[in-house]
């Protein structure tokens, strides 16, 4: 009887939260994501080269009361690019400019943010690939002279206007550097990709977000979730979360490991870490497509799922578990998959093609 109401209010919850759940991207309600970020350097978990180098790069910026080179930030949604941002106007106790390249619509909404402003501020535009060109060739003067041209007037009468804009920091963050002209990305002094998180680092992310939420959890609880984070500490932080529900729901509320393992079996992440939607693009490709390669314009017809998504949210990490590979003729499912999947294969033509 009592199994039957749990199992009513698990069905519910997973009903409610129509979004994936291991998606990287922040979520409707996820204010918490917030409350969770690391505001200082030394409390930024993992990413330990780049954390050392930009130590030293703060800290000479500092010493010489110099706005920090201009940064790009690079790697899959959910990795801490945000956090990165956010710390660095703290470090250097400067303003925070927040924006996003798609919202960057004309040349002048950048002109209006960046004469605003104050000197050494930090300017971030996540997504930063997604700016338009023409807003794009503004930034460049912006960032290589912190200068600022401006066309006043139109057809004969038109003049260039040149102004001086206060020394600060761009730093861009993106899913996707490849897509990002050279000229712009050249003229970012310091660049790191952010890797995906070892499970260590991820089981610390979730200890110090469970000690800030009050939540309880044994350890082996926190470190099977880690382990199932895909690498990602929004997801990884989000999965603490809906433990918690259910261990409100189905205990006295602390999250123990039979607790972790019953309510990731509820919500369909298998032992890997992989959701439905993983597996179901890995079972496509083995079974639509005799195990690939298949083109992503055709898997992503084949999974109704946009080729964006493919490419920045599910396959990096496919690609790093060693579930696909991409070749030029296309995407292949590994022998892995098939192992994972429980699928006999692959055919010996794909094993050539491996
Ligand atoms: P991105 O901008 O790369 O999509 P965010 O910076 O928004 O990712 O990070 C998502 C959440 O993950 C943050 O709110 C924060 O709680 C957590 N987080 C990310 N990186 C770290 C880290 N290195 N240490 C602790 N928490 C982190």
């Amino acid at each position: 009887m009592q199994d039957q109401t749990v199992d009513t209010e698990t069905s519910n919850l997973l009903e409610n939260s129509k979004e994936r759940m291991v998606a990287p991207e922040t979520q409707l309600g996820e204010q918490f994501d917030q409350s969770l970020r690391p505001e200082r350097l030394k409390d930024y978990i993992g990413q330990k080269e780049i954390k050392e180098n930009l130590e030293v790069y703060i800290g000479a910026a500092k010493k010489r009361k110099h706005a920090l080179d201009h940064v790009l930030l690079s790697g899959p949604p959910g990795l801490g690019k945000t956090t990165l941002a956010n710390i660095f106007a703290r470090e250097m106790e400067v303003q925070l400019r927040s924006t996003s390249g798609p919202v960057i619509e004309r040349q002048g909404d950048l002109a209006a943010i960046l004469t605003n402003l104050e000197p050494r501020s930090i300017l971030f535009i996540d997504e930063i690939h997604r700016l338009n060109r023409v807003v794009e060739e503004v930034l460049y003067g912006a960032m290589e002279d912190f200068t600022l041209d401006i066309i006043i007037g139109e057809g004969p009468g038109a003049r260039t206007v040149k102004i001086d804009l206060p020394h600060f920091t761009l730093v861009g963050a993106t899913t996707r550097a490849g897509l990002l002209s050279s000229p712009l990305r050249e003229r970012f002094g310091i660049q790191f990709r952010l890797n995906f998180y070892e499970p260590e680092d991820l089981k610390t992310i979730i200890l110090r977000a469970a000690s800030l939420l009050g939540i309880e959890i044994v350890e082996e609880a926190s470190f099977e979730l880690a382990r199932r984070a895909r690498g990602t500490p929004r997801i990884a932080n989000r999965l603490l979360k809906r433990s918690r529900d259910f261990a409100d729901m189905e205990t006295s509320g602390v999250i123990t490991l039979p607790l972790v393992e019953r309510s990731l079996e509820k919500m369909r992440i298998d032992l890997e870490g992989l959701d439905q939607m993983d597996c179901h693009i890995l079972e496509t490709i083995i079974e639509k497509f005799s195990g690939g390669p298949v083109g992503l314009s055709t898997l992503s017809a084949a999974v109704c799922e946009e080729k964006d998504t493919i490419e920045d949210v599910y396959e990096p990490f496919l690609l790093l578990k060693g579930f696909l590979l991409r070749t030029p003729r296309g995407r292949i499912a590994t022998e892995r998959a098939y192992t994972h999947l429980g699928i006999s294969g692959p055919p010996l033509s794909q094993v050539n093609l491996i």
